[in-house]
């Protein structure tokens, strides 16, 4: 497997828009996350800014989008990334168990519907752990806290619930599926994670601490810090210029993690800018010169 000239990570608006334009020019893209696109847009209920498509829901908006990309033959590949690690001249992005190199990045993740809990980041690798392939086989037999944001993350936690002892299982949606015997779905929320050199608990609102080995926090988007560390932010957003280029080179975003107005026409603009931002400083390495 070579160096791709991009990986998109994230699938709403700003990364469709990147995806067509990279398509259109012929570049050597992956693009990470899920076939369903966005909640964001399929969860809405009646859009009226967006150009072209007066009154639409946001079924409407996302079978529109699945067309163009079905259209344009281009997939999707279905899996979080989990960090992003610069390799001197490019990048290494991780997803799941699988490694990807590429010259170029464009973030387009959203906005993390929920903060990260206290204790979450420093435990990051000492018992906090983001990827259920990557970490589960370290808890066979052990007992786990499993914090998850979406419903589409169950498999995962099915998948975890066959290594470990005893799941604690913290669902921040509504009616979770059914699991096995080992899972306890709480209704509580968790507030921290602690320890001592690892994590040996959770806290709960009610200040009950429950004993565990380890924590998976299974989100539809990982904290901008733990994804790609030295990504310089401004008050919990992206920083960038006007032609979406982040603090580190090769790197883009575009969308609502650059901050607000959150839109949709927003996102699909700016994802516009960083695909062409992209393909300017392919040109221009290719040519030999990073400078413009
Ligand atoms: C209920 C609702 C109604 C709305 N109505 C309107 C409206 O009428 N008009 C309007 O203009 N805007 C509306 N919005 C706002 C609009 O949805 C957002 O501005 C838009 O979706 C932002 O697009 P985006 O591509 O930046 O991010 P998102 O749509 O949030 O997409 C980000 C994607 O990236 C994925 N992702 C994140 N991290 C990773 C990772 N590490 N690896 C892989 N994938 C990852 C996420 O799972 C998600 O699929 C509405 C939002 C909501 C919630």
């Amino acid at each position: 497997m070579g160096v791709y000239d991009c990986c998109i990570i994230g699938t709403g608006p700003a990364g469709i828009s990147a995806a067509l334009n990279l398509k259109i020019h012929n570049k050597d893209f992956l693009w990470f996350g899920t076939k369903n696109l966005s909640d964001k847009v399929v969860k809405a209920e009646k859009i009226r800014n967006y150009p072209g498509i007066p009154e639409a829901s946001g079924e409407t908006l996302q079978a529109a989008f699945r067309a163009h990309i079905d259209e344009m033959g281009i997939g999707i590949t279905e899996a979080m990334v989990n960090s992003i690690l610069p390799m001197g001249d490019h990048y290494a992005v991780i997803a799941g168990p699988d490694f990807y190199e590429t010259k170029t990045v464009i973030l387009t993740t959203g906005v993390a519907q929920t903060g990260t809990l206290p204790g979450e980041s420093e435990y990051l690798g000492r018992g906090v752990s983001y990827c259920a392939t990557c970490d589960g086989g370290l808890y066979r037999g052990k007992t786990i806290a499993v914090v998850c944001g979406n419903r589409r993350f169950e498999h995962e936690v099915r998948y975890l619930s066959e290594l470990a002892a005893k799941i604690y299982y913290f669902p921040l949606y509504k009616d979770p599926g059914a699991f096995a015997d080992n899972v306890e779905v709480r209704k509580d929320r968790p507030v921290s994670v602690g320890g001592g050199f690892r994590v040996t608990g959770i806290t709960l609102r009610g200040g009950e601490t429950l004993p565990v080995d380890g924590t998976f926090f299974l989100r539809d988007s990982i904290s901008l810090g733990s994804l790609l560390p030295k990504l310089e932010t401004e008050d919990g957003h992206i920083a960038v210029n006007r032609g979406m280029e982040t603090n580190l080179e090769g790197v883009f975003a575009a969308g609502d993690c650059t901050g607000r107005p959150y839109q949709y026409a927003k996102a699909v603009g700016e994802g516009n800018v960083a695909a062409h931002g992209v393909i300017e400083y392919l040109d221009r390495k290719a040519a030999g010169k990073t400078e413009a």
